[in-house]
Order: C-alpha cells, then sequence, then structure tokens
C-alpha cells in the first residue's frame, strides 16, 4: 500500500529567497492531494465528512483550520459536498459532552463554517447518542455504535493531528475512526468492559436519577421496616454515558476504567465497525505529523510538542498511514525536555496497528512515496 509524504520543513538556504509559497504546508497539502490521489473515492454529488478534532476548551495545538478548508476545496473540486464533523466526548456534564458545546468550542478554537469552507456538523446528535448499531463479533466488542452522520454519508476523508497519546500511545487516523467517529456507548465500550454499579455509599441523594438519559437508574424502599431506599442501575438498559458517575458525589457508582493494549484493540475495533458502514473504499487519510504533543486533542491544554514537526502523510489505508508517521517517529529524535521518555515502552503504541491488521482493515507493509 502507498503512503505519499510531503516534508514540513522549508529549508530555505539562501536568505534572499525567503518569498517562497510553494513551500507552505498548506500549498504543499494541496499537491499531495493531487499526487496521492487520496480523494480519488469522491464522486459528484457524494456528501463527504471531513473528521477531525476541534480539541477542548484551552487546547492550542490542534490542527489548523486552514488545513480542513484546504480538503474542504478539493472535495468540493471533485463535485462532493463535504462537511465537518466531530463527535462528543464520553459524560454529560462538560461542554464538550454535547453538540452545543462541541461546537462552542470549535468556534473558540477557530472552527466555524467561514474558516473551514464547510457547514459543521456534529456527528453522534445533541446528546452523542445518535447511532446506527453494527455486529462486528471482536475479541472484545461484539457490536459498534457508529455516529449516524458518518453512517449515513457516501464518504470520510480523516484530517487527523497524529500525536501521541497516554493511554492509546498514539492517536492517529484509526483513532480518529475509532474513537473520533462513534457515538457515546462505543466509547464507554472502549474506557470499560463493564456498566457501572451503584455502591452501599450512596446517600439517596437521587442526582444520577435526574442526569440519566435514559431512565436506567430506579428506586427502591428496602429494609424491614420499608424505612430505606436503595438506588440500582439496569445495566441491560445502560448505554454507559458516564453522566451518573459524573455527577455522585459520594463516589458511590463504581466504573471500572481499562489501561494498557486492550483500549488500543477495542479502538480498532470500532474503526472495523465504522469502516463496515461506511465501506472500506469510501475512505480517505490524511495524517498531519505536526505539533506532535505527547498526549491527545481532548486535554484542555497542550504540552510542548514531543518531536519536531515531521510532516504530512496521506493514504488510502488507515493502517499504513498509522503505520508510516510511528516509523517517522521512531527516527525521528525527541525535542529535549519531552514527555517522551519510556513512553514507548508502557503505552504499545503499536498496539493499534497491530489489532487492526489483524481484523483486516488495512496493511502495515506500505512503499513511502515523496512528494516534492
Ligand atoms: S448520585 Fe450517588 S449518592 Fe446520589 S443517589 Fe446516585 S448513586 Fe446515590
Ligand atoms: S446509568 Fe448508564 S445511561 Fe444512566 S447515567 Fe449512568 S451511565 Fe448513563
Amino acid at each position: 500500500m502507498d503512503v505519499y509524504f510531503s516534508d514540513a520543513r522549508a529549508s530555505v538556504k539562501k536568505p534572499e529567497e525567503w518569498y517562497q509559497p510553494h513551500l507552505s504546508p498548506v500549498k504543499k497539502l494541496e499537491k499531495l492531494i493531487e499526487e496521492s490521489g487520496v480523494l480519488d473515492f469522491v464522486d459528484k454529488g457524494d456528501i463527504i465528512a471531513v473528521k477531525t478534532h476541534f480539541g477542548d476548551r484551552g487546547t492550542t495545538r490542534t490542527l489548523r483550520s486552514v488545513f480542513i478548508r484546504k480538503i474542504v476545496e478539493a472535495v468540493k473540486d471533485r463535485g462532493g459536498k463535504p462537511f465537518v464533523t466531530e463527535t462528543t466526548g464520553l459524560g454529560m456534564t462538560k461542554d464538550r459532552s454535547t453538540a452545543v458545546g462541541r461546537l462552542l468550542i470549535a468556534e473558540e478554537n477557530g472552527y466555524t463554517s467561514q474558516t473551514v469552507g464547510a457547514p459543521i456538523i456534529i456527528a453522534d446528535g445533541m446528546l452523542g447518542l445518535d447511532c446506527v448499531t453494527v455486529d462486528i463479533n471482536g475479541v472484545h466488542l461484539k457490536k459498534v455504535h457508529v455516529a449516524k452522520a458518518i453512517a449515513e454519508c457516501d464518504g470520510v476523508v480523516c484530517a487527523t493531528h497524529f500525536k501521541l497519546h497516554m493511554q492509546a500511545g498514539i492517536g492517529g487516523s484509526i483513532k480518529n475512526v475509532g474513537v473520533g467517529c462513534v457515538a457515546k456507548p462505543s466509547k464507554f465500550d472502549i474506557h470499560c468492559p463493564e456498566k457501572p454499579v451503584i455502591n452501599e455509599k450512596c446517600d439517596g441523594c437521587g442526582r444520577c436519577t435526574e442526569i440519566c438519559p435514559i431512565n436506567a437508574i430506579s428506586c427502591h424502599v428496602a429494609g424491614d421496616t420499608g424505612n430505606r431506599t436503595i438506588y440500582t442501575i439496569d445495566r441491560n438498559k445502560c448505554i454507559g454515558c458516564t453522566g451518573c458517575y459524573e455527577v455522585c458525589r459520594k463516589r458511590a457508582i463504581d466504573v471500572e476504567w481499562l489501561t494498557g493494549r486492550e483500549i488500543s484493540e477495542r479502538i480498532a475495533e470500532c474503526a472495523l465497525g465504522v469502516v463496515r458502514v461506511v465501506g472500506k473504499d469510501n475512505f480517505g487519510f490524511i495524517n498531519f505529523a505536526m505539533d506532535i504533543t505527547p498526549h491527545c486533542d481532548c486535554r484542555p491544554y497542550s504540552d510542548m510538542p514531543a518531536f519536531p514537526d515531521i510532516g504530512i502523510f496521506a493514504s488510502r489505508d488507515i493502517v499504513a498511514v498509522d503505520k508510516a508517521c510511528i516509523d517517522a517517529l521512531l527516527k525521528a529524535r525527541p525535542n529535549p525536555g519531552a514527555l517522551v521518555d519510556d513512553f514507548w515502552e508502557w503505552t504499545e503504541p503499536m498496539a493499534q496497528i497491530e489489532h487492526a491488521e489483524k481484523l483486516g482493515i488495512g496493511i502495515s507493509n506500505y512503499t513511502l512515496e515523496i512528494v516534492e
């Protein structure tokens, strides 16, 4: 599988030759899109999702809107009808957990229909519960809940800010699809193996019942004299929004949070679900290995980049494009003082690649084509 690459460096050697617009990464992106054929799947009239990450309030190193605009223009040039999209975050109380909050944060961070050149639509609806469910029969997950607007569009261009990730090793295209294109119930399944349980610390305040969007929490009278109330979660009904966990002040709701390799494998399985629904041939992947922070854009801040800017990678293969980025990072020297010591050891950055390849959604073996 081919992965096309454009270097982020300008490398102007003579000071008098400083005015060279073609050295801009935005211009390079234009050329990369042309030469790679990454958008060749777009047909006239197709509704195309341009999936990116808007960051949280305070995140400062997300993908610049000018790159997204360039991709939007390229989709339009091919006759497609693009919209720029993102999904809500896990939980119910943070701004990023609803479509309204997500859009407000997007605006603050510089993503508006004016800056990106297309409508912005939150793909999983107001509360992050609008989805199409698909069976996958994976090692960890049996079903994936694909964000409805993603499931209903004709194709997806992943405009991915490639960075490190403190739990999943890397945040590349596999994560942009596996986490970013699914609704809240699948985001829960990525992070947690079991639905929440209410423990004995519960004091019966009832806050959790008010936030639960599907009335999965009920109150029973208990005790020999009927003088006690017990709150329980119907785990068959619960969709794992974690709203109750967020509002409980007594730490009376137990949620088991996964760590390590299993999270990465669950992300890959969610990506499989999205690929099944949209169709493997209806994707293009563009990874921007620039501002490579040591953590994901869902943090409400951006640490200093862990590596110098590398460049832009484009491919029709979700696994190859991420593998090419990892290989480039392994050859690069981390920035002095960056948070990468032992990082590769404990986060297993290859886990997503290996599991995604096993699931058949892409190939890690690739040829790197340099676009000058
Ligand atoms: S919010 Fe916590 S303490 Fe209050 S009823 Fe629910 S589980 Fe019990
Ligand atoms: S019981 Fe389930 S659906 Fe209801 S608030 Fe808690 S996590 Fe969300």
